[in-house]
């Protein structure tokens, strides 16, 4: 099943790059496919109410009280002001990051969060400080922009709702997309030498915990667990074989020993290695050795790699358990568990392969609980 989903992925890619020439050479813009991909994303990333929302880079991205917005409005400029909080624009060549080349990140002036980094930084000839993508995807919110008499996208912190400035479709690879900012709504943050980002407090990610998991095919592992709540990211990978940093075809060749496992980063405090171990046995089945569903050969075998001994006992234990339960008394359960220490690293598979099915559809529900 797989190599026919792969072949037809494959074919799907070159219509749609096909797509892409063809639209490109009729309007001259290389990023338009990539602004309309973005804008369906466009909304705020959940209200928090049940709990603190986090972006897939951790940070805590619930949306803030008016009243915590205004009590932070109080440090702006009037000039500041005036753009961030009444979407105005600051003069092309005046601000003062634009000419910014020192490595680290460029946070929301007004309420810190992370938003752009230097990696991405490129000099547009615009006068303002631009960008191919943003720092993560969540980090930023897209409206629908017709003021002045053009249709533009305005671009905002999802977190405090700073006017950010707009993004256009003329920006280089590998997005197309230019993210035109005004340096007000910046603050910059260096890079330290060495050792970690000197984040403010305001603008820190929250401690993740990894673990890894093996159960066939990994685009579906990969969203099944982005929606359980507490999981933080979910990123697809390989893991368990002898090649370093393989890549899919290797993998798909059955020759390195490697497994199709999603990391899973989640936020011990919200969720326990025990509920994830609940929801992984749930959601494929470990009485199939080397295979899963359709999918056949050892990259699709159950498996969990151990971050830690307290994980190895947590994972055999509920195995052992699981097997004398009414559901596997009968079957044996052949899930292969081994610490990371023994398995090796995780690597992360080719972009392509990461939320697949939200890009594609065919996203499945969890099962009950
Ligand atoms: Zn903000």
């Amino acid at each position: 099943m797989k190599p026919a989903i792969f072949a037809l992925l494959f074919l799907s890619a070159a219509l749609a790059a096909a797509a892409v020439v063809y639209t490109a050479a009729r309007a001259g813009q290389p990023g338009q496919d990539a602004l309309r991909t973005i804008m369906p994303t466009a909304k705020p990333a959940a209200t928090g109410k049940d709990g603190p929302v986090y972006s897939r880079s951790a940070f805590d991205i619930t949306p803030l009280a008016p009243d915590r917005i205004a009590e932070l409005a109080r440090k702006l400029t009037p000039e500041e002001a005036k753009i961030i909080l009444n979407q105005g624009t600051e003069p092309a060549f005046c601000g003062n990051l634009l000419d910014n080349h020192k490595e680290g990140a460029y946070i929301c002036r007004l309420c810190s969060l992370p938003l752009f980094s230097s990696d991405h930084k490129f000099n547009s000839g615009t006068g303002w400080p631009s960008f191919f993508q943003p720092f993560d995807r969540d980090h930023i919110h897209y409206i629908k922009d017709n003021s002045h008499g053009m249709q533009r996208i305005e671009i905002e912190c999802t977190r405090c709702g700073a006017h950010l400035g707009h993004v256009f479709d003329d920006g280089p690879e590998p997005t197309g997309l230019r993210y035109c900012l005004n340096s007000a709504s910046l603050e910059f943050v260096e890079k330290a030498a060495d050792g970690p980002m000197p984040w403010p407090d305001a603008a820190r990610p929250i401690a993740t915990t990894s673990a890894y998991f093996g159960g066939g095919c990994f685009w579906g592992v990969e969203d099944r667990f982005q929606q359980i709540p507490g999981v933080v990211n979910a990123v697809s990978g390989y893991m368990g074989g002898k090649l370093d940093n393989p890549s899919y075809e290797d993998v798909c060749r059955h020759t390195t020993g490697h497994a199709e496992v999603v990391r899973v980063d989640y936020d011990p405090a919200r969720i326990s290695y025990n509920e994830l171990l609940k929801w992984f046995f749930k959601i494929h089945d470990p009485t199939q050795l080397n295979r899963q569903g359709p999918d056949v050969g050892d990259n699709y075998r159950s498996a969990i790699f151990a971050a830690d001994d307290t994980q190895l006992r947590e994972a055999n234990a509920y195995i052992a358990e699981l097997q004398q339960s009414d559901k596997f008394k009968a079957r044996k359960i052949v899930t292969q568990v081994q610490s990371v220490k023994e398995a090796g690293r995780f690597w992360e598979a080719e972009g392509y392969h990461q939320d697949y099915h939200e890009r594609h559809g065919g996203s499945c529900a969890l099962p009950p609980e």
